[in-house]
């Protein structure tokens, strides 16, 4: 453990700066709770900085829908944490502000893209805190940090104010030490934002009500497409956790997934094409840097050339490529009916089962340094969470035991569309009767 919470480079702005809503009696639901948020989601007059040169000098104007709720809750807001540029990135080394150490083991990485979040979270510095999930940002670092995880349904909480990446796939989620925290967040940001047409109009159930309430679940675990490719240790948890399950009266059954190894391929293709339509409002003009010393041409590309890193640049050229035509077909076209093959395949195993249980990561933790150079093999220790992704439905990453490297070790459950509850509850009865 370092020294102080600081030494983790948690946070891109400074949390004494603390946000709450001045009132004699407090009764929201967040009340007494801290809560921390990715520097990727509007807190008016605070720093919006996606860890980003290209922003870095940039304030939000506004609150963020799930914001301005946290606030309505009585909730503390306590900081903006660090994150990988854009949230572009699986380990949190890509930003400005220094690559974010794990809690656990400070020589390794603690996930991303909401690595400051998990980090924040896993050494009690706030109760909870705000992420967003792409691809897995939510729940990676979740299982990298030993704590709990959700991303909710896409469409659950609204995007409105958060700064698009990949808008078919981006959600904002949770991070928290305990189901409870968890479910309550998610009660207070949950639900129809009309300043966000893809928000749904669904209602809210009562997560926390419904948390205690039995229920014997039908299980799903795709055995042949998860046991090539994780780590033993991360099978052995699994397989654990499933006869603890039988035990408990639930019904499990081995699924299949065909689809899914498609995942990687299918969600880098959308979400660079996405990144690279989404990131072009950066152009010295409207945000943040503007390097305007030349004439007009050359400001777009100084600004962008000076403002983003490496990772968002390789991003950008290789969305503009996917999106060019000629290849449009060829890559887009594809990979979005590949998109619809993989949501297909969950649909069809949710006619028979609740919740499917996967590994949350193929890994524990890697080295600080041991993927920057590689980036494929980065993008491949996203086999897991991104199919969830590509459906848009919700998961959620809970801490599952330790590995013999002493790491966490996060195991996913995920649920059908707009059935947080299901999986809330059944990470509710693990965390309250599993010992692991
Ligand atoms: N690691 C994935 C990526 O780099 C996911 C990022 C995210 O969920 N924001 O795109």
């Amino acid at each position: 453990m370092l020294q102080h919470y600081s030494d983790y480079n948690l946070f891109t702005s400074s949390p004494e700066e603390k946000l709450y809503i001045r009132r004699q009696i407090k009764t929201g639901l967040l009340q007494g709770k801290t809560i921390a948020i990715k520097d990727n989601i509007a807190v008016k007059g605070w720093q919006l900085s996606c860890a980003s040169g290209i922003l870095a000098n940039y304030l939000s104007p506004y609150h963020a829908t799930v914001v301005q709720r946290i606030l309505d809750g009585d909730g503390t807001i306590i900081g903006k944490t660090n994150l990988d540029e854009f949230a572009m990135g699986s380990s949190n080394e890509h930003t400005i502000f220094g690559s974010v150490k794990n809690p656990v083991d400070s020589t390794k990485v603690p996930g991303g893209s909401s690595g400051g979040s998990a980090t924040a979270v896993a050494l009690g510095v706030c109760d909870m805190a705000l992420g967003s999930d792409t691809g897995g940002s939510v729940r990676q670092p979740a299982a990298f940090c030993g704590v709990y995880g959700l991303k909710p349904t896409y469409g659950r909480v609204s995007r409105y104010g958060l700064v698009a990446f990949a808008s078919s796939f981006d959600q904002i989620g949770i991070l928290s030490n305990s189901t409870q925290d968890a479910a309550l967040l998610l009660q207070v940001i949950a639900g129809h934002d009309p300043s966000d047409a893809t928000s749904s109009d669904r209602q809210v159930p009562d997560y926390l009500k419904k948390l205690s309430e039995p229920e014997q679940h039908k299980v799903g675990i795709p055995w042949e497409q998860i046991t090539d490719g994780a780590d033993v240790e991360i099978i052995d948890r699994l397989k654990s956790l499933i006869t603890f399950l039988k035990s408990s009266g639930c019904d499990v059954k081995n699924i299949n997934l065909p689809h899914l190894r498609y995942s990687i391929a299918t969600y880098y293709i959308l979400t660079m094409a996405e990144a690279s339509s989404n990131l072009a409002r950066y152009d010295g003009v409207r945000y943040g840097l503007s390097d305007r010393k030349n004439v007009l041409e050359n400001m777009y590309r100084d600004t962008r050339s000076a403002g983003f890193g490496e990772e968002v640049k390789r991003r950008i050229m290789l969305g503009t490529y996917i999106l060019s035509s000629g290849y449009y077909d060829a890559y887009y076209k594809k990979a979005q009916k590949v998109r619809r093959l993989i949501r297909d395949d969950f649909v069809n195993v949710f006619k028979n089962v609740d919740v499917i249980i996967l590994p949350t990561t193929p890994t524990p933790a890697f080295d600080l340094g041991e993927n920057l150079n590689d980036p494929i093999k980065m993008y491949l220790s996203d086999i897991f969470t991104t199919p969830i992704n590509l459906a848009g439905i919700p998961a959620l990453s809970v801490p599952a035991g330790t590995h013999s490297s002493g790491l966490p070790i996060g195991l996913q459950l995920v649920g059908d569309f707009f059935n947080e509850e299901t999986i809330l509850r059944l990470s509710y009865y693990i965390e309250c009767n599993y010992t692991k």
